[in-house]
Order: structure tokens, then C-alpha cells, then sequence
């Protein structure tokens, strides 16, 4: 099916992305990537596809962590968001509020996992890494001094983060900045407002088949599947005032 065509290709064309039908759901259509309803209060979501093979993003990634944590984990957590969507839901209708805190608990946490995961599955890919260009590029060096500052902080946030994470790298609308973050879980030391447009997933899941307990060489070789001209996409789309 569509892995077989990259992202790239894909985006290349509107004639592209109609052959590929689902694959422009992972990003031209995702504010609106409900498809089912319950009731009409609540939109759900459902779990984009993988778009690439599950080995083009060897050998930096191996094909068995892709699978497993797009088909399993991502899924997890979209799944997580939906049943979350659905008790609080349920908790306005029947009027009854007794479950609100570990429900709001539960929402920030799959909300989160499902909006990193989908950033991180559309900013890498095969044929990737090397720097950005344009106005990211002009960006970076602005906020960060150079790429391979940049570079060296965001690398740094990824690999020192507390247990399971990510290092973000985000747009703060208010002061029209790029940041650096890290995230501890999904949702702990966000700073609000802020919108991720690349990430770097160090929960174990994301490379331990390959690298074990060896992060540091997994987030080193993270720089080359960095699809810059998606990340800048995103930051055009989402982050930057027209
Ligand atoms: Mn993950």
C-alpha cells in the first residue's frame, strides 16, 4: 500500500496525496482527524498510518521498535484519548463529577502521548536529516545562535530527560520564540501554549531492542532521519503569523 511511496513524494503533489488517501490524514487534515462520533458533543480519533515502511527508517531505527510503537503504543494512547473523551462524556451527562480529577489526569496524559507521537511519526523519515532551510533555518539561528547550537541543547534536553520522555523543540506564540523542552512523560514541564512541531521520543519503547540502554547513541542518530521540510511545514502551519 501507500509505505511504500515516502512522505516526501506524498506531499509533493495534490494528485500525490489523493492516491494516498489515509496518508494525508497524518498531517494536511489532523485538527479535523475525527471520524466517528458517540454523541454529537464529542469528536474521536483514530490512529493515522505509518507514512513509510516500517524499515525505511533503518538502520537508525529498526523495523520491530517502528511496529510496535506505532501499531501497539501510538495506538495505546489514541485509544486512551478516545476512552478518556468518552468518560468525561459520560460524567456530563449523568451529571456526576465524583471521577473528574483522574479523569482530567487521564486526558492530559493520552492527549499529550497522542499529540507527540503524532508529531514524531510525521517529522522523521527515510531520506531525511542534514539541517533546515528558510525561514526554520533563519529561526533557529535567531533564537539558538546557530544549528549546531540548536543542535547540542536539544540533544542534551533528549538525553538527560528523567526516565520516559521527549526533547521538544516548540514554538512559544507569546514571545514568538523557539524553545527547547523536555517532557517528562507525556505532559509534565510543558509550558502551556507552546505547539511542538519536532520531537524526540526517549521512553524506552521508542529504542531499546536496538540500542538497550545506550540513549545517547540513539538520540546521535535521531539527527538523520529529521525531516526538516516537514518541521517546517508545521512551524508554517500551526506557529507562524501570516
Ligand atoms: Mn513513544
Amino acid at each position: 500500500m501507500s509505505n511504500e511511496i515516502s512522505r516526501r513524494e506524498a506531499i509533493g503533489g495534490a494528485g500525490a496525496i489523493g492516491a494516498l488517501g489515509i496518508l494525508s490524514r497524518f498531517f494536511e487534515s489532523e485538527a479535523l482527524a475525527s471520524t466517528s462520533t458517540v454523541n454529537q458533543s464529542i469528536n474521536l480519533l483514530e490512529l493515522p498510518a505509518l507514512p513509510y515502511a516500517e524499515d525505511a527508517l533503518e538502520p537508525v531505527i529498526d523495523k520491530e521498535t517502528v511496529r510496535i510503537h506505532h501499531d501497539k503504543h501510538f495506538a495505546g494512547y489514541v485509544a486512551g484519548l478516545n476512552k478518556d473523551l468518552k468518560n468525561l462524556d459520560q460524567a456530563r451527562q449523568s451529571d456526576s463529577f465524583e471521577s473528574v480529577k483522574q479523569l482530567s489526569r487521564d486526558l492530559a496524559f493520552n492527549a499529550s502521548g497522542v499529540v507527540l507521537h503524532w508529531i514524531y511519526f510525521s517529522t522523521i523519515g527515510p531520506n531525511a536529516g542534514g539541517k533546515p532551510a528558510g525561514k526554520l533555518d533563519s529561526l533557529i539561528r535567531r533564537d539558538f545562535g546557530s544549528f549546531d547550537t540548536f543542535w547540542k541543547q536539544f540533544s542534551a534536553a533528549s538525553k538527560t530527560v528523567e526516565a520516559s520522555g521527549w526533547g521538544v523543540l516548540a514554538w512559544e506564540p507569546f514571545s514568538q520564540k523557539l524553545l527547547v523542552l523536555q517532557a517528562e512523560k507525556h505532559q509534565n514541564l510543558t509550558s502551556w501554549g507552546c505547539m511542538p512541531i519536532m520531537v524526540c521520543d526517549v521512553w524506552e519503547h521508542a529504542y531499546y531492542l536496538k540500542y538497550q540502554n545506550r540513549r545517547a547513541e540513539y538520540v546521535d542518530n535521531f539527527a538523520k532521519i529529521i525531516d526538516w521540510p516537514e518541521v517546517e511545514k508545521r512551524l508554517e502551519k500551526y506557529c507562524i503569523s501570516k
